[in-house]
């Protein structure tokens, strides 16, 4: 990773990152990423005029990708945390139910179509933290199972590797070299077939710790028809990050 550069185009100033990658041999490629982040890769030994350069070249397209993206989130509402309000869970929807009880702890589950919390204090913040503990307990158990079902199916994991949750705002997870799987929380409101993609993703990336056409190759071979939950998952990011 290196220091945020800046494409000026206009009045705009739109940072960049560039991440340089030692397999990658000749092209720089530009991603701008749902959320609206603009991502370099570029070979390794690229001087960095050479990297300014091929940016500004295409700074209309970045430019008209950035707006898109900005678009989509300025819809995103900020959640009031109050009964009727929508809440996701394994891509699907409840309803939010807010119920004052002077002897509760601060609860929430799961009651038919609707997530139920029951608090002494109904302010915004405390339902919000309560949810979002509940979502952390969820998540942690729903990921652990997965790994640990997939990894008994891959023929590389001889033992299910360690993972910790971390919100993140553009990734849904990364696997370190060390091998530990790393998983963004809010992919539990995400459906299954997202959670599933995501973490068949970062098992890969233990026999394979790049970006690499092998490393897509096993992805197709153990997830045919990857391609779709992810950009079902890129398309509602700021959907499932908005709390
Ligand atoms: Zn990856």
């Amino acid at each position: 990773m290196s220091p945020k550069h800046i494409l000026a185009y206009g009045d705009e100033r739109i940072p960049y990152e560039v991440k340089f990658d030692p397999s990658r041999k000749t092209r720089i490629a530009i991603h701008v990423e749902p959320d609206g982040s603009v991502i370099v890769d570029a070979p390794s030994d690229q001087p960095d005029e050479m990297i300014q350069k091929a940016v500004h070249k295409r700074s209309r397209w970045i430019m008209d990708h950035v707006a898109e993206a900005r678009d989509r989130f300025s819809h995103v509402r900020p959640k009031a945390y109050v009964s009727g309000e929508e809440v996701l869970y394994l891509g699907r929807r409840y309803m939010l139910k807010v119920v004052q009880d002077d002897a509760a702890t601060g609860t929430a589950r799961l009651r038919g179509n609707r997530l139920e919390i029951s608090t002494k204090f109904t302010d915004a913040g405390k339902v919000r933290g309560i949810v979002r503990a509940w979502y952390r307990l969820r998540a942690r158990d729903y990921f652990a199972k997965l790994i640990d079902k997939q990894s008994a199916a891959l023929p590389w994991i001889a033992q299910a590797p360690p993972f910790r949750m971390l919100e993140m705002t553009r990734q849904w997870g990364s696997c370190s070299p060390q091998g530990q799987v790393i998983l963004n929380p809010h992919l539990i409101k995400a459906p299954r077939a997202c959670i599933e993609y995501v973490i068949i993703h970062e098992l890969a990336h233990l026999k394979h710790h790049d970006h690499s056409p092998e490393f897509f190759d096993l992805v197709g071979r153990h997830a045919p028809g990857w391609e779709k939950p992810k950009k079902l998952l890129d398309g509602m990011v700021e959907v499932l990050v908005n709390d």
